[in-house]
């Protein structure tokens, strides 16, 4: 059977009255990068937090390698160990160096200790350049420097998805590419990825499918050829108007 790896059906998330995921179906492949792009409080944010669990849904389904996820009262520690997320603020611990904030989640839930998680840790800081920084604190590294600590963080804990929420926005524009670079290393390794992005010429060049979000829907998914060169839908078509 050739299931995906993520396969939403008919995800809707609300707030109050609010209606913010609006019935989202979507699925991601293993080794898939899929793009989700639209405007601010089209629901991406929210759809990524529902992804891994830190948000319930109200309906629908959310298959992790066709286990439901979304039902109510199943035991999501797991799912968030299999599926990392990086958001757009660092969230770096400031009073611990670059290791220490990797090591935290691995030796707390993997139980990792010294040797094992030590070495798997020095291997993704040199993977990702960073190799003469793992000492550091926080405020000693730039913003993109922190952001990879970020990303290595939330590998160190062996994820099969990473979903990674606008997670260049914040950064001074000189320190975008390092923190894309990374990105690109993951994908090239197979990484089943969902982003949320901003960067729309990342998404162009790496998607393996770029989705556009409008109003808690997913208006149109397509190749990334597909969606930037001919848009099939009016609000696609004003939406990267607007932004490219
Ligand atoms: P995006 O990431 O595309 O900008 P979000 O998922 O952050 O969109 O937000 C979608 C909508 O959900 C917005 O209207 C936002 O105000 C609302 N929203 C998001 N998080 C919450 C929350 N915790 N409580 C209430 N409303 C929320
Ligand atoms: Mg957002």
């Amino acid at each position: 059977m050739n299931e995906a790896k993520l396969s939403l059906s008919g995800v809707v998330k609300r707030f109050g009255e609010n209606i913010v995921l609006d019935g989202v179906s979507m699925d991601v492949s293993a080794g898939e990068m899929v793009c989700l792009i639209g405007p601010s409080g089209s629901g991406k944010s929210t759809l990524l937090r529902c992804m891994n669990g830190l948000e319930p849904v109200n309906d629908g389904a959310i298959l992790l390698d066709g286990f439901d996820i979304a039902e109510p009262g199943i035991d999501l520690a797991p799912v968030r160990r299999r599926i990392g997320i990086v958001f757009q603020s660092f969230n770096l611990f400031p009073h611990m160096n670059a290791m220490d904030n990797v090591l935290l989640a691995p030796r707390r839930v993997l139980g990792k200790t010294g040797g094992e998680g030590l070495a798997a840790a020095e291997a993704l800081f040199e993977r990702f350049g960073l190799r003469d920084h793992m000492m550091k604190f926080p405020d000693q590294l730039s913003g993109g420097q922190q952001q990879r600590v970020a990303v290595i963080r939330a590998l160190a804990m062996k994820p099969e998805i990473m979903l990674f929420d606008e997670i260049t926005s914040a950064l001074d524009p000189e320190l975008v590419g390092e923190v894309l670079d990374a990105l690109r290393a993951l994908r090239d390794e197979g990484m089943t990825m969902v982003l949320a992005t901003h960067e729309m010429g990342f998404a162009r060049e790496l998607a393996d499918r770029v989705c556009f979000l409008d109003g808690g829907r997913i208006v149109e998914a397509a190749s990334p050829d597909v969606l930037f060169s001919e848009p099939k839908e009016d609000r696609t078509r004003a939406f990267l108007r607007s932004v490219l």
